[in-house]
């Protein structure tokens, strides 16, 4: 597994740094975001140091689909998954990511209005 030792969501996954972790598996973690933006804000990692969406490969595959079943599992569990949510991957300065592993927005709660 990749670790990168600056990284704020690898020491967040290695628990060096602190978080409201909701739910875990073999390959993902999941925690609150420090400023939500609506009732559930989660974040959904990789414990594997991937920078973005542009570095995933093939040989990705099976810790996303780890990761996707970890957000489902969210969903359920914030009983959003019947109201709905919204997963969100940002990459680069136009979509303001600031942290280079790669993490899924986990949005929901309250409506969300169309994507502008
Ligand atoms: P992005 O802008 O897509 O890179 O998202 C990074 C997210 O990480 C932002 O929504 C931040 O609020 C969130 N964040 C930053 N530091 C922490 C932290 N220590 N614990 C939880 N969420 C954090």
């Amino acid at each position: 597994m990749a670790v990168d030792g600056n990284c704020l969501f690898c020491q967040i996954v290695a628990g060096k740094l602190p978080a409201e972790v909701v739910a875990e598996n073999e390959a993902a973690l999941a925690f609150r975001d420090i400023r939500p933006c609506a009732p559930t804000h989660v974040l959904v990692v990789p414990k594997n140091h991937i920078a973005n969406a542009l570095q995933i490969e093939a040989a990705h595959i099976p810790e996303l689909t780890k990761l996707f079943e970890l957000a489902q599992e969210v969903a359920r569990a914030e009983k959003v998954d019947q109201s709905g949510f919204r997963l969100v991957f940002n990459v680069g300065e136009d979509a303001a990511n600031s942290v280079a592993h790669l993490h899924m927005h986990l949005i929901g709660g309250h409506p969300l209005g169309a994507m502008a």
